[in-house]
């Protein structure tokens, strides 16, 4: 029994497929323009935790991450530039090479965080022009669009249900609560589904079709792909929840507009990551990337652990010495799980309360919370602490039996025998002498009663 919180309902409902084994999801993938910042990756960890509940669950996952390489422009909202163009021209290179160089780098990306692609498919809204230009011919024939000077739109009046998603406001929309920069809309929320080339100047991607030569709107292609991938109804997508009252709404009237049909079932949206309670944005000027977490030093899977600890519709707010607890924590974990003998079997009173946790819509801080309290249960032997482990790791996805301890360089064990014999001598001066000697050398030592031991500074 799974539960997951539905946007559309605004309540927790009961997991129903469309298949019996199968879940079929699809999740908005990056605009490929610029390095994707940690606020950006929080939708695709929450999707992974989302795939491995299900595969916990024994359920086949059918998954579509989108790449946008063509038609996002600097406005959700039709203004502006095309955002791959413009940084083909800001480092003058093809738009081609843009675009992979970012899906190249998201990729790695989503790789360190252990994020689970191995059976994911990544459509380009390039390679799929066909689709969309389908997609929109079948909305003409119904009679939901309208031509302008500069592209083919939607006319969201003619959607019944237009704001259920979003729980729009209709009246505020029509009045024009959002700006109005194109006088040619009949309403302001209308959007553009196919965008004409400008007459005076050529783009680097551009195609024809029946309306004339030009480009893809940015919704239109989510539709497209996740229908052709997924069929004209599936389980479940997921985004951003500044997603919900543009993009998504849009997607939702393109989809059922052509097929008269349910799009999506369950709608989910993770919160924002802040930076001083602000949005972390490229716009704002806050962002980290996860290789600004790996050039500090901190391994990036601290930041999967980090995000962890809250549920994915909690806003939380970043901070490095957050990420460093996150890190002490996780070295932790690790150095426990190392030193626990294999060979156990799985704890089913663990086990059974694991699966509740992630089951009740994904709350991965009960799930890391119950992992500490098992390794502090004297009740259940070592080895089945491993086991345990093991499994809850299937979703958590911490790669626990990927971490080796830090090897002890020679020169620092050769230090630490000397201060043991300064010690016996009660050379109590020698001996922190060395044991400075150590730290220089980026190790500390602690004194237990089984004798010294040594462990990088920081960890
Ligand atoms: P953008 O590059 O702004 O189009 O965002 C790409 C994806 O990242 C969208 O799904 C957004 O909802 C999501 N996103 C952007 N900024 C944040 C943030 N600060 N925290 C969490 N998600 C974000
Ligand atoms: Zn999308």
């Amino acid at each position: 029994m799974i539960k997951l919180f539905n946007t559309l309902t605004r309540k927790k409902e009961l997991f129903k497929p469309l298949k019996k084994e199968v879940v079929s999801m699809y999740h908005c993938g990056p605009t490929v323009y610029d390095y994707a910042h940690i606020g950006n990756i929080r939708p695709y960890i929450f999707a992974d935790i989302l795939r491995r509940t299900f595969e916990y669950n024994d359920f086949e996952v059918k998954q579509i991450i989108n790449i946008t390489d063509v038609g996002h422009l600097t406005s959700d909202e039709d203004e502006g530039a095309d955002k791959v163009e413009l940084a083909a021209e800001r480092e003058k290179k093809g738009v081609r090479e843009i675009a992979q160089k970012y899906t190249d780098q998201f990729i790695k990306d989503l790789g360190q965080l252990n994020i689970n692609t191995e059976q994911t498919t990544f459509p380009k809204a390039s390679e799929h022009i066909s689709e969309q230009i389908a997609l929109i011919k079948e909305l003409e024939d119904k009679d939901y669009t309208y031509i302008t000077s500069d592209g083919v739109y939607f006319d969201t009046s003619k959607f019944e249900g237009y704001e259920k998603l979003g729980k729009l406001n209709v009246e505020q929309l029509r009045e024009g609560a959002r700006v109005v920069k194109n006088p040619e809309k009949k309403n302001p929320s209308d959007f553009a589904l196919w965008r004409f080339s400008p007459k005076t100047e050529k783009r680097h991607q551009e195609w024809d079709s029946p309306w004339g030569r030009g480009f893809p709107g940015w919704h239109i292609e989510c539709s497209a792909m996740s229908m052709l991938y997924l069929g004209e109804t599936f389980d479940i997508h997921t985004g951003g929840i500044d997603h919900i009252p543009v993009h998504h709404t849009n997607e939702i009237a393109q989809s059922e507009g052509a097929t008269g049909k349910p799009f999506v079932n369950y709608w989910m949206h993770n919160e924002f990551i802040t930076v001083d309670g602000k949005k972390m944005a490229k716009s704002l000027g806050n962002i980290i990337t996860v290789e600004d977490i790996a050039r500090k030093g901190v391994i990036p899977l601290a930041y999967r652990y980090w995000l962890l600890q809250a549920h994915y519709r909690t806003r939380v707010n970043f901070t490095w010495e957050a990420l460093e607890a996150a890190q002490n924590a996780l070295h932790k974990l690790y150095e426990q799980y190392f030193a626990l003998q294999s060979g156990g079997e799985i704890s089913e009173t663990y086990q059974k309360k694991f699966t509740e946790y992630i089951n009740d819509d994904l709350d991965t801080p009960q799930a890391l919370a119950l992992t500490w309290q098992l390794l502090k249960d004297d009740t259940v032997p070592p080895e089945d602490k491993r086991a345990t482990l093991v499994s809850f790791d299937k979703v958590l996805g911490f790669n626990l039996d990927v971490y080796k301890p830090a090897e002890i360089p020679k020169q620092v064990l050769a230090l630490s025998e000397k201060r043991e014999s300064a010690r016996k001598e009660e050379d109590w001066e020698k001996a922190d002498k060395l044991r400075k000697d150590i730290e220089e050398l980026g190790y500390t030592i602690e004194d237990t009663n089984k004798g010294p031991k040594i462990k990088p500074l920081n960890s």
